[in-house]
């Protein structure tokens, strides 16, 4: 049985432990994934401290996932092995509880987290159910994909339902991990940007040319 390594809370509070486990076996309806990359979100911290309700461990976390379908379990007949796949939070919805039925998935009733219900990117191999996929452009490179399955989805979203339009004065405040995205997409949206932050380190250069407003 071939192995893998797997970085895993244990216990809430505690260490990360790098443990050696087998590659699992898909089930039905799931793939495996060689993950290439996982983008670490503060959002973690939930599996590794502070845990929500009915929180099993051990937990290995990770939600910003981009990696290679390794293999596909019984009733999978879209996804192939060799497909490129990103893993946001979305970890994957029942597709029959009410608000499935309505479309709203995101508020599935029995929704899965990834890296909370299940194992995540934390690791060299992870399962994933199929309603957890989003395919990606194999011209992406991993680690520059990772960070939109969450912090990039997130910002995307909250300026795309936003009601701003072309030409519109935009404001992101806080320039970190989410924000440093916002920039991009709103100014490649058309918006005029405003970076607001704090802190020397996210000031721009001196002499560079100011890119927006
Ligand atoms: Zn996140
Ligand atoms: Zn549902």
């Amino acid at each position: 049985m071939p192995k893998m390594k797997i970085a895993v809370v244990t216990n809430p509070g505690r260490d990360f432990e790098i443990q050696e486990r087998d590659v699992p076996q898909p089930g039905p309806g799931q793939v495996r994934i060689l993950v290439q990359a996982c983008g670490i979100c503060f959002s973690d911290h939930l599996v590794k401290d502070t845990p929500m309700p009915g929180q099993l461990y051990p937990r290995s976390p990770g939600h910003e996932v981009a990696g290679v379908i390794d293999d596909v379990g019984a009733g999978v007949t879209f996804w192939k092995k060799g497909q490129r796949v990103g893993i946001g939070w979305h970890g994957g919805q029942d597709g029959t509880c009410l608000q499935c039925r309505r479309g709203d998935f995101g508020n599935c009733a029995n929704l899965n987290i990834t890296g909370i219900s299940y194992d995540g990117g934390y690791a060299e191999y992870m399962l994933a159910p199929v309603a957890a996929l989003a395919q990606m452009p194999n011209s992406l490179d991993p680690a520059d994909a990772a960070p939109l399955l969450c912090a990039g989805i997130t910002t995307f979203n909250a300026l795309r339902h936003s009601r701003a339009f072309p030409g519109d004065l935009v404001a992101v405040q806080g320039i970190g991990g989410l924000g440093h995205l916002g920039v991009q997409f709103a100014n490649k949206f058309g918006y005029r940007v405003a970076a607001i932050s704090r802190g020397k380190e996210t000031e721009p250069p001196k002499d560079s040319a100011p890119t927006f407003l």
